[in-house]
């Protein structure tokens, strides 16, 4: 039996993999789950795998926890150091599918238990790319990519020699604006950035993905974990979402990876790795579908990418400025503080003042820096905020 846990268990991704799990429960002997404020869908997971402990991110939701698994001997416990501590606990394989730079230390935890991590939390290589990396080489850990592009770019380099990668190809849907005349776009509203055409993901992720900071955070993914430069990294807009990445090599030949926009694909195939076996996904019917379209994203459309290429060369912290910048800011449009374009332009502006503190961008990429890098780019995108608001 191998040993799994899986943290942001109750989001969009976790469910993706509960539902994998749960239809072969003779193989997997669970041992932690984790959510945030959904209790509910905690506890009956939970009971549901059997796991030896359930944990939520907020100590206020510890009562609801306790109370909800009462009378099994599943252990609770509660708050960011309890995630980590459960992620130390052993295992085999670890789902990462906490959303934003929240998941970057359980998965170091696993890591250095030596843990298989399936990291869907695309945050942990942008904000801290490096000592992720190294934190897996040091503990022999092994990280497997879950983001559908990143997974299909493993897929398609199987066999490969990364030297003769020419360029990486990532697509992008285009999100909900994609044909959305550009001035319109200042007044989107949250329930309109807040549906995706083609997958069906957390609400932070599809909103990201209609303002393109998904793809941009996703170009920073890759630098970061295939070693490529910037400048072989290149995004194509495919609004089908069927073919997820493509690999080119130096004699000129092109590996593309295509697949239903069904996330438990690259989480089964997370799973089984290096193995392939059947999954419950849709089987694409190419005569049916007939056609594949792509175009060149506009960067005027999306000023997300110019900023993750901005990031990409500058290095060190930058990609755990631009993140919790993109965070913070996020948050502000969900509580309807900012307009959809004010994102951008507020993490740019964060982006604008560490450029002047060069120290600060340069320091060494440890969990403690990253740590208060983070805390100080969401002040000073709230600072941006205010100084906007007058
Ligand atoms: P969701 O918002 O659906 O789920 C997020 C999970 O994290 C939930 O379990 C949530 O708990 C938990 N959580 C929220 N805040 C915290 C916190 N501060 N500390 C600990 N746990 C927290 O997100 P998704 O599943 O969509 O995405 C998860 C990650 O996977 C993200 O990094 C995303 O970019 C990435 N990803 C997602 C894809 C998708 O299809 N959804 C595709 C590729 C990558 P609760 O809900 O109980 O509050």
């Amino acid at each position: 039996m191998r040993r799994i846990s899986i943290f942001g268990s109750t989001g969009s991704i976790g469910q993706n993999t509960i539902d994998l799990i749960a239809r072969a429960p003779q193989d997997y002997d669970v041992v932690a789950l984790t959510g945030g404020h959904n209790i509910a869908q905690l506890a009956a997971d939970a009971k549901l795998v059997n796991a030896d402990i359930a944990v939520t991110a907020f100590d206020n939701h510890l009562d609801e926890l306790r109370a909800a698994l009462a009378g099994t001997d599943i252990k609770v416990a509660a708050g960011q150091a309890a995630i980590s501590e459960a992620a130390a606990r052993p295992a085999d394989w670890v789902m990462s599918a906490i959303v934003g730079a929240a998941g970057l230390a359980p998965g170091l935890a696993a890591l250095e238990q030596g843990a298989t991590l399936a990291l869907a939390n695309k945050e942990s290589l942008v904000c801290a790319g490096a000592l992720v990396l190294e934190t897996a080489a040091r503990h022999g850990g092994r990280l497997l990519p879950v983001d559908s592009e990143h997974s299909a770019v493993f897929q398609a380099l199987t066999g490969e020699d990364i030297q003769s990668v020419e360029r990486v190809i990532i697509t992008a849907s285009g999100g909900a604006f994609r044909d959305w005349p550009i001035e319109a776009l200042k007044s989107a509203t949250l329930a309109e950035a807040s549906s995706h055409p083609n997958w069906d993901m957390g609400q932070r992720i599809t909103i990201d993905s209609a303002s393109m900071f998904n793809k941009a955070l996703e170009l920073i993914e890759t630098k970061e974990y295939f070693g490529v430069t910037p400048e072989q990294i290149e995004v194509i807009v495919h609004p089908e979402s069927l073919v997820h990445a493509l690999v080119g090599y130096d004699d000129g030949g092109i590996m593309a990876h295509l697949g239903p926009p069904d996330m438990r694909h690259a989480i089964g195939y997370a799973l089984h790795w290096p193995e392939r076996r059947k999954l419950p996904v849709a089987r694409l019917d190419l005569a049916q579908i007939a056609n594949l379209t792509f175009k060149a994203p506009d960067d005027a459309r999306y000023p997300a990418l110019r900023l993750a290429r901005a990031v990409m060369q500058r290095g060190g912290l930058s990609g755990a400025i631009f993140n919790a910048a993109k965070e913070r800011s996020l948050d502000a449009f969900i509580a309807g503080q900012i307009g959809f374009l004010d994102m951008a332009t507020i993490v740019e502006s964060v982006l604008e003042r560490f450029e002047a503190q060069p120290g600060l961008i340069d320091a060494a990429i440890t969990l403690d820096n990253v740590t208060q890098t983070d805390h100080l780019a969401r002040e000073w995108a709230d600072l941006e905020m205010k100084i906007r608001a007058g």
